[in-house]
């Protein structure tokens, strides 16, 4: 018998209980993992809180990511024993997830544990931190350099926002972090290496096609009128690198930054990247990202507590990254 957080459905509310479960409840699958860390990200929240339809069979154990080591495998490219971590391709959301201490998933989505990290580590990165590395390297791919000026990380104070803001950082762009919670959390942001702090609410407001030319790049994880504020504002040349939705999934931009200043618009897609791309995201976070950044931006809870973190991050109230200890 394993823990497990089971998310059922009543009357259209969503309920999430530990629950007691055997191996064989698991869904079929390659590995069978004992999971030994998973995470909250903001898509979890919205799983667990039963906000926006991310789940549509009940029961569903949540959990987009998960690290833990190898039980038993059909595939030759897995044995037991081995250490693997599991992120996206519709796990916590199609398929039974990570928040429990048992997974079995296709071996076709695991990676294998990258030498110099461990469970609990590749957790406090994670998706979010994943996804915040392809942001990175879609700014790296757009030719935006250190020298070229600002870079602004929107919502940044979330789990994707602040691995973003220590990555550029210490790749020495100079790192301007937009939040609305710069009271809060301003000194954890200057501590990760955020240069500047700019106040959400400067950029929710309406913004002309074009404003004055302020980002040689953006990583953004807000979305709508923050984001169509930051194209307004990007550099000529200048690559915004774009993944969530955390302000809403509209985008009411106009043309103009694109066909008059050739600004760069890279969309950010995690869940289904390709394995090559994402051996060296997980490599290249691990190489960049410093000690400092997972003793100041993680925090780790146990099952019980995520009901209550779930509802804080959809609420935009949790900060950094939030891990699951199994
Ligand atoms: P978090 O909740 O940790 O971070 C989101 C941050 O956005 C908050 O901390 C807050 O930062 C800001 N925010 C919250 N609510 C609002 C709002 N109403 N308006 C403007 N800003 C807001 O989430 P994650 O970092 O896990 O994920 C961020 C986004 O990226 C989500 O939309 C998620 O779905 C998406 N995502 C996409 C992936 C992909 O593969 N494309 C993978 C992972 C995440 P602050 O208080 O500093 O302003």
């Amino acid at each position: 018998m394993f823990n497990a957080l089971v998310l059922t459905q009543e009357e259209k509310t969503t309920r999430a209980q530990i629950q007691q479960l055997q191996e064989s409840d698991l869904p079929d699958g390659d590995v069978l993992v004992e999971v030994e860390a998973s995470s909250l990200n903001y898509k979890d929240g919205l799983a667990v809180t039963g906000t926006g339809k991310i789940i549509r069979d009940f029961p569903m154990v949540p959990g987009i990511d998960f690290a833990g080591r190898v039980i038993e495998s059909s595939d030759e490219r897995y044995k037991a024993g081995d250490q693997v971590i599991l992120t996206g391709w519709g796990v916590g959301e199609r398929h039974w997830g990570g928040m429990a201490e048992r997974a079995r998933v296709k071996a076709d989505w695991l990676v294998p544990m990258p030498t110099n990290c461990d469970a609990q580590k590749a957790m406090m990165i994670g998706t979010a931190g994943l996804t915040a590395m392809l942001c990175v390297q879609a700014l790296l791919d757009g030719g935006v350099k250190p020298e070229d000026g600002e870079v602004l990380v929107t919502g940044a104070s979330g789990g994707v926002g602040s691995v973003a803001v220590t990555l550029l950082a210490q790749l020495g762009y100079k790192v301007v972090a937009s939040s609305g919670r710069i009271e809060e959390n301003g000194k954890l942001l200057r501590q990760l290496g955020a240069a500047d702090l700019i106040d959400r609410s400067e950029l929710e407001v309406q913004s002309r096609p074009l404003e004055r030319q302020r980002w040689a790049g953006v990583v953004d994880t807000v979305g709508s009128q923050v984001l169509a504020h930051a194209l307004s504002q990007v550099n000529y040349g200048g690559t915004a690198a774009i993944c969530g939705l955390a302000g809403g999934h509209l985008l009411p931009t106009t043309v103009m930054p694109f066909i008059l200043r050739n600004v760069r618009l890279q969309g950010v897609d995690s869940v289904a990247c390709p394995y090559e791309r994402r051996i060296k995201a997980w490599e290249k976070a691990l190489e960049i990202l410093p000690e400092s950044f997972y003793q100041q931006a993680c925090h780790s809870i146990g099952l019980g507590q995520v009901a209550d973190y779930a509802h804080k991050i959809v609420r935009g109230q949790v900060t950094g990254r939030v891990i699951i200890t199994l």
